[in-house]
């Protein structure tokens, strides 16, 4: 079965000013690929109705079977996108009752919590109301409501514009019978995960074992120090992404550290609490920037005690106890600092494990000794001390976050009781 195309049209005029980041194209993009669904084409276009509807004519008139929208769902004069694809559709704008009804109830419950007269909402809720007639209403996650329109053969699916809405509306969506007609089984997926591999190594070991001759498709993708490899069948050798996946995983073996495509901060979180330990967190260059990464996920508290972010001499003396010798014969960048300060923050809050950060993020700072980008780690336990020495490329903001990563890595090393190397 040929895979159908889909193809996304992004609604935002802050988008287009650099104002915010399109998330959810990143978001549509994988879970498109995990249906099956090929992704053709993503467009970015203002608040517009003139330049939604004129995107969405020109998406429909590829051959997808799909177009999803995100954005304009809103109260506001600028939400304008049901409009615009009422006019594409030829549908007219007609009030749902039944909708305008279940937006009221969200609209007067948060009146009463506000202490707001609801009458205030009245427009607005009904203007969220509004649907192309004949389309059908996915359940709002905050007051928007969105839809799935049919447009001749194909099928307009119709999102909410902030992040955290669109991907509760999605699997809504994905149940309707226009849209589950659409999917087709996705073909077998092969992840390798691998960190501190050279990238020329991972393409020599991709060459020596055939590359994608036999029909596979395999994307390799680095950052931060981390390589993913992914590679998928070929439709008519659903084995050889299997096969070519296991040889991969044999000879860059020294380096996969992941055959799922979890995020590593959720995968140090797993591994610490299959285990049963617990962190402190020292950092210095970083600003608390592993902390944060990891009390991301949900569930962090089994595991993470704390940390303290020690960016001053004085701070490290004063707030972890370093021995101010330590700092004055090798100073805070140094892997006996590094040392000291996962030591102590262990010991301070009573952790299994102490993991530390110290680096030179740049641009200033540097010294001839010690070059921006140079940064100590250290983690320590009961079983053993991992010391770890890097230079990263780059400028501040690349530094740190390929410390953070050198640190989660560190970590997960340290607890699974991976040798140090
Ligand atoms: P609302 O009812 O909140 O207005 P909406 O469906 O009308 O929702 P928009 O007005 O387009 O959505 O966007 C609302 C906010 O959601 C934006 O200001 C932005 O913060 C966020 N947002 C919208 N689209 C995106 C996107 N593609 N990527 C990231 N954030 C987005
Ligand atoms: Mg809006």
């Amino acid at each position: 079965m040929t895979p159908t195309r889909a193809a996304l049209l992004i609604t935002g005029s802050e988008i287009l000013l650099g104002r915010i980041q399109d998330q959810n194209s990143a978001y549509l993009a994988q879970q498109l690929d995990e249906q099956g669904i090929d992704l053709t084409r993503i467009v970015i276009v203002s608040d517009e109705s003139d330049a939604i509807s004129t995107g969405l004519a020109d998406l429909l008139q590829d051959d997808v079977g799909m177009v999803i929208t995100s954005g304009g769902l809103g109260p506001t004069h600028d939400d304008r996108t049901v409009e615009a694809i009422a006019r594409v559709s030829g549908r007219p704008l007609v009030v749902d009752e039944a909708t305008r009804l279940q937006i009221a109830a969200i609209t007067r419950r948060f009146a009463e919590q506000r202490g707001i007269d609801h009458g205030v909402f009245a427009a607005g809720d009904e203007k969220q109301a509004m649907i192309p007639r004949g389309a059908s209403v996915l359940a709002p996650v905050g007051t928007a409501p969105g839809l799935v329109v049919s447009v001749n053969k194909q099928v307009v699916v119709v999102l909410p514009g902030p992040p955290h809405e669109l991907r509760q509306m999605w699997p809504r969506a994905m149940a309707h019978p226009r849209v589950a007609a659409l999917t087709t089984a996705a073909s077998d997926r092969y992840t390798i995960r691998l960190y501190e591999a050279p990238e020329s190594r991972v393409a020599d070991a991709f060459a020596e074992v055939g590359g994608d001759e036999n029909g596979t498709r395999t994307t390799i993708c680095a950052g931060r120090g981390e390589v993913e490899v992914v590679v998928r069948s070929g439709s008519a050798n659903p084995g050889q992404g299997a096969a070519l996946a296991s040889r991969l995983r044999e000879r860059l073996a020294k380096y996969v550290y992941s055959t799922e495509a979890t995020p590593l901060a959720e995968i140090v979180i797993r591994e610490l609490r299959q285990r049963r330990l617990t962190l402190a967190l020292a950092e210095s260059c970083t600003g608390g920037g592993v902390a944060a990464a990891l009390t991301r996920i949900a569930g962090a508290s089994d595991v993470v005690l704390g940390g303290l972010v020690v960016y001053a001499d004085d701070a490290k003396r004063d707030l972890l106890g370093i021995d101010p010798r330590v700092l004055a014969e090798h100073g805070a960048v140094s892997a006996a600092c590094a040392a000291a300060m996962a030591r102590a923050v262990r010991e301070r809050l009573h952790a299994s494990i102490g993991v530390s950060v110290t680096g030179i993020a740049g641009p200033g700072g540097a010294t001839p000794t010690k070059p921006v980008g140079l940064v100590f780690l250290h983690a320590t336990s009961d079983a053993c001390d991992l010391p770890l020495e890097r230079h990263f490329p780059g400028p501040r903001g690349v530094v740190q976050d390929w410390a953070v990563t050198a640190a989660l890595q560190l970590t997960r090393r340290i607890a699974v009781g991976e040798d140090h190397t």
